[in-house]
């Protein structure tokens, strides 16, 4: 049984790994506009934390503040969205950020729990709408097995003591599986066994498939066809400085 009676400092120790051993925000910071790793520009995600995240992170940091936007209609809707107990979040940036105090959110991404539609966690699949800007989707097998496995028992801890937040997800695996289906496209998603899998959107079969058999999307699709991919790299960061 899966201790629900956790507090957010022992959520965040227990779900501290890196998702691999590179520095990815060096891969994807080059190609965003404003040089700064994608999953840290809050023009393009908004990081959300629960009620007690966001009290613990009050009493230990001054990284954050809440969130304000700009007013427009896109950013409403954003905060509509959002599930009730939770509060979108902005912390000092990416040239200040505290490790030990990053969101369960900035943890997890670019993944999210995946769910089949019987309510079983079956691994870590990711936003599609981010796979031209977020390195680690065109490079699944660098994730570590070991955060995955502290991905996993940190999201069964969360399903048990908030079930809105595990039946949003099941919600969302469902509508990913709708919008790839529409898209005549398989769903991609890694165990946490060091397996990835392929999942048919309409049957919801699987098949264990190979990590060279993986696309790769946007420029590092382009890159990893190059013979000198970090020379390409170094030449994207000079354009920028
Ligand atoms: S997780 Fe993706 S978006 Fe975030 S720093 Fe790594 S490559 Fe960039
Ligand atoms: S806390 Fe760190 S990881 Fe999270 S958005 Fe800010 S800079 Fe990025």
């Amino acid at each position: 049984m899966t201790d629900s009676n956790f507090t957010f400092k022992e959520l965040y120790q227990g779900f501290s790994l890196p998702l691999s051993e590179i520095d990815c925000g060096e891969k994807c910071g080059p190609f965003n506009n404003y040089g700064v790793p994608v999953c840290c520009d809050i023009e393009l995600v908004v990081p959300s934390a629960y009620d007690r995240e966001w009290e613990y992170l009050q009493t230990e940091t001054e990284l954050w503040h809440l969130w304000q936007g700009s007013g427009s209609l896109e950013q409403e809707e954003l905060i509509q969205s959002i599930q009730p107990g939770q509060k979108l979040i902005q912390c000092l940036g990416h040239q200040s950020c505290q490790r030990s105090y990053r969101s369960i959110t900035c943890r997890a991404f670019p993944f999210y729990p995946y769910l089949d539609s019987s309510g079983k966690l079956l691994g870590l699949a990711y936003y599609r709408e981010f796979r031209d800007q977020c390195w680690i989707i065109s490079n699944l097998s660098v994730v570590s097995t070991e955060y995955k496995e502290q991905f996993q028992r940190t999201f069964e801890k969360i399903f048990q003591r908030y079930s809105d937040t595990k039946e949003n997800f099941l919600h969302f695996s469902g509508y990913m599986r709708e919008q790839v289906a529409d898209a005549g496209e398989s769903m991609i998603f890694l165990d946490f066994a060091g397996r990835v899998f392929m999942v048919n959107p309409i049957s919801e079969e699987t098949r264990e498939i190979s990590y060279r058999d993986l696309k790769n999307y946007g420029p590092f699709g382009i890159i990893k066809e190059l013979v000198f991919p970090d020379e390409v790299q170094d030449q994207v960061q000079a354009k920028k400085n």
